[in-house]
């Protein structure tokens, strides 16, 4: 067997490690254009910012690794130009000479990734305009860093971006984040990056939404980029970090087939259209296990399981891959926000039926210290209660969550399973009822109807004649503090002995902070008669729809 593989990061130096594994007498060429291979790009960031200090570090298995402990013909500098289907070749350019050369094959690896999108406006080609995917890119920037930049305007606010924006405030650089749409980290639901636009905000990140460059100018200072709001930045770098394009040339040109958004299409054994040629990683589209419909999700996770999984069935495994639910996290200063499944707006967008709860508990027992507060929404089908997605920003122990959420979604588990989940505790470390427990009760009340809650968002947008009574049933300081309009206040633990107060002709709408409260409150109004419903995980929830400005 003589297999090749094109690209040699995160897909395919898994590829060929695992096929070395299976078959200590296959020929394996493993051809990169750039200088490296296996290195972590998720570590760029960290290293420009000076928190992974040694460049070192960020190359996992460097070239002779790889080929004295994996036998493997490491070939850094080699770009594959074309294949040749019919004659089962590929043709290579020695990056350095310019030679070209032809390599047969009987089974060969797409891993070629994903490039950075460049927006054709004008000025994208100054000194001090980048985008980062390799370790070329990072070096040039950590450069311009160490030389002492004092401003840097990162375009998009997606995963990239902030994560590069905490690294350049660390270096004391004055930082803005454009972002063409009305929030920052697309994938995930509006109001759950409110958390993280404050925490830019007290962090001294300029963040400028609904905005995008036009152009970007040079001046004695450095740069000015100049946005469609006619506002101009000055910066002495400027990072577009504005999404990904699969690098699909190579398979387009040699006929196989690519999805509408330029992914390489690929069966459940991530096979091209020609069954001697598979891919994996960024440049494939991938089957959305939530939906069942073809996504783009680049992460590196799939792209690592996705190379093992095709070299698998090279060596004739038959191995299937299971989809991509986008599981996701970012860290942005003490903040964290992460997702797995899918998001509100998705759900919308294919008309899928859902329902959703908010929950904000503490990351372990409130009691003991350092408890840190986060917020997760659970969403689940409304007639079988299946978990559909989650999101969760807050502080600590927000990937662990989202992570048990992940495999629930992978089992096919619902909100019941949830509620039943058992999950480690002691007091430093968890709650006897976990938040995804907590999430797993909320629903599971819901669906079964003991506890009906209605979105703040349905609430406030109902029609003059059908407007719920607003109830606060917090401490009248908790009132002060803040509510939300038009709402009347009485405290839960006064309930009963108030209830004259309210009308019997409208629906209540109860909210506390954080939806117990409020629930305790809709069960005294339900069996004494009222017309009433929880509001949705509180009044925190109603501030993350509706944040105090930064
Ligand atoms: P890549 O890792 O991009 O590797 C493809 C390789 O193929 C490239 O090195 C390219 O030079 C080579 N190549 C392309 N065409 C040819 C050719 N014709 N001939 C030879 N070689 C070729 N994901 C996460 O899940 N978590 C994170 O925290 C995270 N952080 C990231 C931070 C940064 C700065 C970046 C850039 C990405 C990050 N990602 C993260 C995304 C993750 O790195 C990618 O999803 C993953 O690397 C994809 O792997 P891949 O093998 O498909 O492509």
């Amino acid at each position: 067997m003589k297999l090749l593989i094109v690209g040699g990061v995160a897909g395919g130096a898994s590829a060929a490690a695992r096929a070395r594994r299976i078959s200590e007498d296959a020929e394996i060429v493993l051809f990169e254009r750039g200088p490296d291979v296996s290195f972590a790009n998720c570590g760029l960031p960290y290293f420009i910012g000076g928190k992974i200090a040694e460049r070192d570090r960020l190359l996992v298995a460097k070239p002779e690794l790889l080929r004295s402990r994996f036998k493997l013909d490491v070939r850094t500098r080699s770009s594959v130009e074309s294949i040749d289907r019919i004659a089962k070749n590929v043709c290579v350019r020695d990056v350095a000479s310019g030679r070209e050369y032809e390599e047969t094959y009987d089974k060969l690896i797409l891993a070629t990734g994903a490039a950075p999108f460049r927006p054709s406006i004008p000025g994208m080609d100054l000194p001090g305009v980048f985008t980062l995917r390799t370790l070329q890119d990072t070096d040039q920037i950590k450069e311009q860093v160490d030389r002492g930049v004092k401003q840097v305007v990162l375009l998009g606010g997606g995963f990239i971006s902030l994560e590069l924006a905490e690294n350049f405030v660390r270096c004391g650089i004055s930082t803005t984040v454009v972002e063409k749409n009305g929030q920052i980290l697309t994938p995930f639901d509006e109001e759950m990056t409110t958390p993280i636009v404050h925490e830019l905000a007290d962090n001294g990140v300029t963040l400028l939404l609904g905005q995008t460059a036009e152009a970007i100018e040079q001046t004695t200072e450095g740069l000015s980029v100049c946005l469609n709001s006619g506002r101009r930045l000055p910066a002495q770098l400027a990072i577009f970090g504005v999404g990904v394009r699969p690098e699909n040339k190579l398979a387009v040109e040699a006929g196989l087939e690519v999805g509408p958004r330029g992914g390489i299409r690929v069966n459940e054994f991530l096979q091209t259209t020609d069954p001697n040629i598979y891919a994996v990683g960024d440049a494939i589209e991938v089957r959305d296990v939530v939906s069942g419909d073809p996504i783009q999700v680049p992460l590196a996770g799939p792209a690592n399981r996705q190379g093992r999984i095709a070299a698998d069935n090279v060596f004739g495994r038959a191995v299937t891959y299971r989809g991509t639910q986008g599981t996701a996290i970012v860290g942005v200063f003490d903040k964290t926000a992460a997702m797995t499944g899918a998001s509100e707006k998705v759900l919308r967008r294919t008309n899928r039926n859902f329902r959703k709860v908010y929950v904000h508990p503490t990351h372990h027992a409130g009691y003991y210290p350092g408890a840190e507060a986060m917020t997760l929404k659970l969403l689940f089908d409304p007639t079988t209660g299946k978990v559909l997605g989650a999101q969760a920003v807050g502080g600590a122990g927000v990937d662990k969550r989202i992570d048990v959420l992940a495999v629930a979604i992978q089992s096919g588990m619902t909100a019941f399973d949830l509620e039943e989940m058992e999950l480690s505790y002691a007091p430093q470390y968890g709650a006897a009822k976990d938040p995804v427990n907590m999430a797993g009760f909320v629903a599971g009340g819901l669906l079964r109807g003991d506890h009906p809650e209605a979105d703040i968002e349905l609430i406030l947008a109902a029609p003059a004649g059908d407007k719920a009574f607003l109830l606060d049933v917090r401490t009248p300081q908790e009132f002060a503090s803040g509510h939300i309009p038009t709402a009347v206040n009485i405290p839960v633990d006064d309930l009963r002995s108030r209830l004259s107060e309210l009308p019997r002709d409208r629906k209540i709408a109860a909210y506390c902070q954080v939806g117990q409260r409020g629930y305790l409150a809709t069960r005294i109004l339900l069996q004494t008669g009222f017309t009433a419903v929880n509001v949705a995980g509180g009044y925190k929830t109603y501030k993350l729809f509706h944040p105090s400005p930064t």
